[in-house]
Formats: structure tokens, sequence, C-alpha cells
């Protein structure tokens, strides 16, 4: 599939690692499936997700102003039932996963009319290995939800697909993760105040850049819960990925300066995660596409995965193939005889297991593979056609070593790959300048970490 053109490459040149050592030990596998991430897969629920959903719109409204006091109604008892959910599940499943409320007071802004608590609620599942746990990727989804009038604080907002189709997607894949082990940590994330400015979301990617946190990944689930467009046509084979290339900079940084100056637009650290999503995806959920856009967001939108790309971390958007605007940011109404709302039962349950399951594939591998190798470097001192890589080695124990990945400078995904063992330095017979090349670290199980784009070693 991806790699095509593997064979031909591979067979046209004898390619060599360039350690002076013997020949590479053998490949790990890394085409075959891991066991635990196809049960993981399985695991997921559309009957659990489809009830998780039912629960949150029958809080009435998840406005981030709305009341906190009732047990039954307003964003304080959905937050503290999702709290509950993740701790019963957890005391099902060995008890690994701590949860938390993230709190802080929001003041006054365009859409915060007074000072308000915003509460993210946040289940972290510790990496296992010591050299990997440090390593954090994170999943959100929003719990909050609006209406036609964004400062409608007390109006019916079922919000059962912006984003409760989210939330329920990270709280399933929690519950199903949590009995598994994983070299790195995971974070599950359920956030409030997407809706009046992406608030939630922002204060904790600002906590994670003070404490200087590595998050190597972040995806959000926003609007994953319907395969039907506004005409009806259903297309539940594929899920969207927005993926940025360069971000906008009122002053280019150093590292971006290099991406343009040697083509790597589409090698952006989002972009190398998305083809690491795409791959895993399609490899575990069968006859399902991961349909990666090349831009940040849709148009006049956005998302939390925002104030993270604005601090240098790695992230993702996922959603549902087209959208219908009738059922999302309106009042719950009929309207010239076309029922208008975002109620439950415009989601296609099915559909979103499927999204949860590309998520959780993709974040068991990632957790599963060792880090993305750090300081790979293209050598560019000499004239040649050949292209040669150093990079830094990987601390982690299980570590089998490093696989180069190459595509042509049209392609979007990676083409071709050689395997070329435990050695800090590679050298292949394709010119540098007609390829795009990337390096990866492999574990002894065959997980592969998302690629390195290489920069200039003069
Ligand atoms: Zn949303």
């Amino acid at each position: 599939m991806a790699y095509s053109t593997l064979a031909l490459l591979a067979a046209s040149a004898a390619i060599a690692a360039g350690s002076a050592s013997a020949a590479p030990a053998a490949a790990p596998d890394t085409a075959r499936h891991q066991p635990e991430i196809d049960k993981i897969v399985r695991n997921i629920s559309p009957q659990r997700i489809e009830a998780t959903i039912r629960k949150l719109v029958s809080f009435q409204t998840r406005h981030t102003m709305s009341d906190t006091e009732s047990d039954t109604v307003g964003i304080g008892a959905a937050r503290r039932w999702i709290k509950s959910e993740f701790e019963r599940c957890n005391a099902q499943n060995g008890g690994r996963l701590q949860v938390q409320f993230d709190g802080h007071i929001a003041p006054v802004s365009r859409r915060i009319s007074r000072p308000t608590e915003i509460v993210n609620v946040v289940a972290t599942l510790p990496g296992t290995q010591d050299a990997s746990k440090e390593r954090i990727y994170v999943v959100s989804g929003h719990y909050d939800s609006r209406n036609t009038d964004v400062m409608d604080a007390t109006g019916f907002a079922p919000g059962a697909n912006d984003d409760a189709s989210g939330t329920a997607a990270v709280m399933e894949m929690a519950c199903v993760m949590s009995r598994y082990k994983f070299d790195a940590t995971l974070v599950f994330m359920t956030v409030a105040a997407e809706e009046q400015g992406l608030l939630g979301a922002a204060h904790w990617a600002e906590q994670a850049k003070q404490k200087k946190l590595n998050i190597a990944g972040m995806f959000t689930n926003d609007i994953i819960g319907s395969s039907r467009d506004e005409h009806g046509k259903v297309d539940d084979k594929q899920v969207r990925l927005f993926a940025e290339g360069l971000p906008v900079e009122k002053e280019a940084s150093e590292a971006n300066r290099t991406l343009i100056q040697t083509g790597g637009e589409n090698d952006s650290i989002s972009r190398q995660l998305a083809r690491h999503v795409k791959e895993q995806g399609e490899r575990y959920v069968k006859d399902f596409k991961v349909n990666v856009i090349q831009r940040r967001d849709r148009y006049l939108r956005g998302g939390d995965h925002m104030p993270f790309l604005e601090r240098g971390y790695a992230a993702l958007r996922f959603t549902e193939p087209a959208e219908d605007f009738n059922h999302q940011h309106q009042n719950v109404r009929t309207e010239n005889g076309v029922l208008i709302g975002d109620m439950p039962e415009y989601n296609d349950y099915n559909y979103i297991a499927k999204v949860a399951r590309v998520n959780a594939a993709a974040l068991a591998t990632l957790a599963l593979a060792p880090a993305a190798p750090q300081q790979v470097q293209v050598r560019t001192a000499q004239l040649e056609n050949d292209t040669a890589l150093v990079w830094k080695a990987n601390s982690e124990p299980d570590l089998a070593g490093y696989r180069v990945v190459w595509r042509a400078t049209d392609a979007a995904v990676w083409q071709g790959s050689k395997f070329v063992g435990n050695v800090t330095e590679a050298r292949l017979p394709l010119s540098k300048d007609n390829y795009y090349f990337g390096v990866q670290a492999i574990d002894k199980d065959g997980n592969a970490s998302p690629a390195t784009y290489p920069v200039p070693l003069r």
C-alpha cells in the first residue's frame, strides 16, 4: 500500500548502511499487527459511545457559563459525571489512570461575560518504560456545547455531535486502553470552553509548555459524529485529519526557515504525525480511509489543536467527512419542515466508533514505539548523488534500530523504506536533491516512530 514503490527502488539499487560494521540484523516486522492493538480496536464499543452521548445530552446544556450547582443540568453536573465515569472504568481496569479536574478562572473576554471557572477533566495513563514515560501523547474532545447565540448559557444545547461525539470517543478510548501498558504516557482529556475561545485546551497547553512537557503529539476529535452530509449522502468510509504545514509566524523560526530553504513545507512535525496516523489507522481499521487534509483547519473554523500548534507541538484535528451545518451551533427547532439542531438521532454511532478506533490504533502505536530520532541531519558538504544521513542514538532499551524512509518530492506519503540496523549513520544511492527523506526508530516488536526530517549538515 503506502510503500508500493519500495520494491522497485530497493531492487534497482543495493542500498547499504553507512556503518563499517557487518550487514544490519534482520529488520523487525513493521507490518505485523500488534495483538493488543487488535484487541483495543475490537473492544471499542458503539453502544457505550451512544450511551455516553445520550447521557451528555441529558444535562440540557453544557455551555461553559451554565449552572454548576445542579446535579442534573448544566456543565458542572456534566463534568462531575465525566470524572465519575473515568473513575468507574479505572476501578475495573487496574486503577492506573490518574483522573483529575484541571481548573482555572477565565477573566472576562469576548465570549466570557463574567469570570468563569473553566474545568478540564483529565485522565492520564502513565508510561511504563523509564526511557519513554516522559514522552506524552494527548487526545481530546470538548464537552462544552453551544446554541445559535454563543452567549446563551441556559437554552437547550444538546451538542450531540459538537462535541459529545469527541468527548465520548475519548472516554471510550481511556476505558479500553487503560487495561494495557504503553511505554509512553497517554493523556485522555475532555476540555471545556472550546466554544468560548479554546480556553480549556489553551490553559492545559500553556501549562504543558511552562512545565516543558514533552508533548510528542496531540489529536483533537471535534465533530466526528455523523457520516451524513446536508443532502443526505452517507460516507462512513473515511475521516478527515487536518494537519498543518508551516505555522503562521510574524518572524520565521530557525526550524521553519530550514524547512522552507530545503523544500520541507510538507515535512512539519504535524505532517509527520499525520503520516503515522494514516498508516497505522488504515492498518488496524479495515476499509476506512484517513483523509489527510493538508491545512490547519476548515475555513472560518478552529479547534483545540490550535493552542498546541501555537506552542510548537505537533497537533491534528479529526472531523467527519462532510458536516451538516443544520445540526451544529443551532437552537433546536423546526424551520420550513426541516429539523434543526445538534440532536443525538443525527449521529452515526458505528461511525464514531470507527474514528475512535483510528485514534486508539494511532495512539497505541505511538506510545509503544520509540521516540522519533533526534538531530537527524543530511550531509551536504560535498556535491554527490548519494544521500548520507546521520542522527543521534535513541535511548530506549527495546530499540532494534532505524529505518530510512523516502518519497518523491511531489508525493504526500512515504514510498520507500530501508531498515539500516542499530547505527547512527546511513548512506543511500538515491539523490537528496530528488527525494524527501526521513528517519524512524523501530523497536524489537516492529513498532515504528514517526519520521524525522533531516536538516542540512554543512
Ligand atoms: Zn466543536
